[in-house]
């Protein structure tokens, strides 16, 4: 993190990101969509199941089934909705998800290039979550990323009140960005996606193996154990 940054960010701030920065170049996840030079295909569609299914059965799903079929958007339109359907069945994803994936499929193929922040947001079944993981991870674009995962690690490490919607909850956006470093903000992501998944876990949070519990929130008021907020 640079001094610039370090500026920007309060003590509790900068605690957070270098925090998340360290452990997660430990602990780094190495799905599919991670890839370097990742192509648009794997990284839309992967963010696409990820909404409603683990990374690592996504990752598993992707590998052995999902691009042994098909390797674009094309191939994708090119075949039927029943057969989609039958792919997609083992996820439980059959019948809302193939149906948007398909329409996707078809869009994206006659468009023939990879779609903006903006052209994701209009695709089916794609909110503000799919377009700015697509923004960040495939487009590099200096965009954060909010989920229900990373709502919950900001709410336990610094008290920030939760959202129903969290596509609408504007503080969240805001307060994610000004978070974002300046560079590696993509690495910084996935760590961050990562924590909430093994650490700040929605159960059972490991607070006893947290690198960043000296200066949480809920872990202080709860003496040293977690308490729900
Ligand atoms: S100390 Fe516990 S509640 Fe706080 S960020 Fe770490 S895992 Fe989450």
């Amino acid at each position: 993190m640079s001094m610039t940054e370090e500026r920007r960010l309060s003590e509790k701030e900068t605690a957070f990101v270098v925090g998340i920065m360290r452990w997660g170049s430990e602990n780094y996840r190495d799905f599919v969509w991670r890839r370097e030079n990742g192509d648009i295909f794997v990284v839309l569609v992967s963010e696409f199941l990820l909404r409603k299914t683990k990374s690592e059965t996504v990752d598993r799903f992707m590998k052995e089934t999902f691009l042994r079929r098909y390797h674009t958007f094309c191939d994708v339109a090119a075949d039927s909705m029943e057969s989609l359907k039958e792919i997609l069945r083992p996820l439980g994803l059959h019948n809302q998800r193939a149906p948007a994936l398909y329409t996707i499929s078809e869009t994206l193929c006659k468009m023939g290039r990879a779609p903006t922040y903006q052209e994701i947001l209009k695709l089916p079944h794609c909110g503000r979550y799919i377009a700015s993981a697509v923004d960040c991870f495939f487009w590099k674009s200096r965009r954060p990323i909010v989920d229900h995962n990373v709502q919950r690690v900001f709410n336990r490490y610094f008290s920030l009140p939760k959202a129903v919607e969290i596509h609408k909850a504007e503080h969240l956006w805001r307060f994610a960005e000004r978070l974002l470093p300046e560079r590696n903000f993509v690495e910084y992501n996935y760590h961050l996606l990562d924590f909430s998944a093994l650490v700040c876990r929605p159960r059972s949070p490991r607070c006893d193996a947290c690198p960043i519990r000296d200066t949480c929130d809920n872990y202080l008021s709860g003496r040293g154990s977690y308490k729900e907020m």
